[in-house]
């Protein structure tokens, strides 16, 4: 029997519409609405359009959203002076900088200068400290990563004792869902093994999870044959494997692929996310949820 396909834009609406009716009554309330400013450098097309979505999204949620396109060769110093500027800003509750930064500007100094209370990416070594601790130390989830959980949760998936693998360690995805799924509370108690590239036995973890989560950038990488039957599988991976003609557009797009051969897959997992449509969509409806949430501290 074909898998479920887990819809990740309708439950990102469904999130979405959840978070515009907090933002009114946050307003009519309190008289304050959420604030976030986007912070790029450069004209790099694709940081471009990840900031244009969120912009986009922010307005459409009723924030107030500052936008601050700097110049590609804004120094270092000027870069930080701005961060501090938002940091002081009680209109801002949430402070992005879009990444990644020119080489003359070192990426973790300007993110590890951005107050952790509005540092709603969820990247500052105290809110990466906070996630680890877990329970009412956690401030902000990182975006990527609490997507998935919420994909996994909201699809009605059974968390506790789940035997959960993880493939990839990186800082933005693999090591916090890992971290995030093993805590103790209702939305976690899993067991969770994270596998990498020196992991000698890749095909023998992945078959025994009741839930996969891959974030390796490999296109393909999990075979038909490494998924249990019946298990939940989490594809984060977006991978460009060729170009093609939008048929709604006529402009030339990218034709996008996940980390786990998906046709086949879903023949045998329980439920799948499809790449596009499934993690990608969340990791911007978190981006908004943390700003609600640091606004609503500030309340
Ligand atoms: P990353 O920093 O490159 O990390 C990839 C991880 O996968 C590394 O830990 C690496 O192991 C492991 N890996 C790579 N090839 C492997 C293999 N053949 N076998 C086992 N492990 C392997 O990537 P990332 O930033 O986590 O992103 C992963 C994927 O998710 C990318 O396709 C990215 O575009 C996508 N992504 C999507 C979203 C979204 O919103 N949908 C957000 C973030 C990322 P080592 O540590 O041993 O090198």
């Amino acid at each position: 029997m074909s898998a479920k396909i887990i819809d990740g834009v309708a439950i990102s609406q469904e999130i979405l519409a959840e978070i515009r009716e907090e933002v009114d009554q946050l307003r009519k309330a309190h008289d304050i609405v959420p604030g976030l400013v986007t912070i790029l450098v450069g004209d790099n097309p694709a940081s471009l359009s990840y900031v244009t979505r969120k912009i986009r999204t922010a307005n459409e949620l009723g924030f107030h959203e500052v936008q601050e396109n700097c110049p590609p060769d804004i120094s270092e110093a000027d870069l930080l002076a701005l961060v501090e500027k938002y940091n002081r800003d009680p209109a801002i509750h949430g402070i992005l900088v879009q990444l990644p930064l020119p080489d003359h500007i070192d990426d973790n100094k300007v993110l590890y200068a951005i107050d952790p209370d509005k540092d709603v990416d969820g990247f500052h070594p105290v809110n990466v400290g906070r996630l680890m601790i877990g329970g009412d130390a956690v401030r902000f989830l990182p975006c990527t990563p609490a997507g998935i959980q919420e994909l996994i949760v909201r699809t009605g998936i059974e968390l506790s004792g789940a035997e959960v693998v993880v493939v990839g360690r990186s800082n933005i995805v693999g090591k916090p869902i890992a971290n995030m799924l093993l805590q103790k509370n209702a939305r976690a108690n899993a067991t969770v093994t994270v596998v990498h590239t020196r992991t000698r036995d890749l095909a023998a973890h992945c078959k025994r999870a009741d839930i996969l989560i891959v974030a390796a950038g490999v296109a393909g990488l999990v075979k038909p044959e490494w998924i249990k039957p019946g298990s939940c599988v989490i594809d984060v991976g977006v991978n460009r494997v060729g170009e093609k003609i939008s048929a709604k557009t006529g402009k030339t797009i990218a034709i996008l692929r996940g980390d786990v051969d998906f046709d086949a897959a879903k023949e045998i997992a329980g439920s799948i996310t499809p790449v596009p449509g499934g993690v990608g969509p969340m990791t911007i409806t978190m981006l908004m949820k943390n700003t609600l949430a640091s606004c609503k501290a500030r309340v």
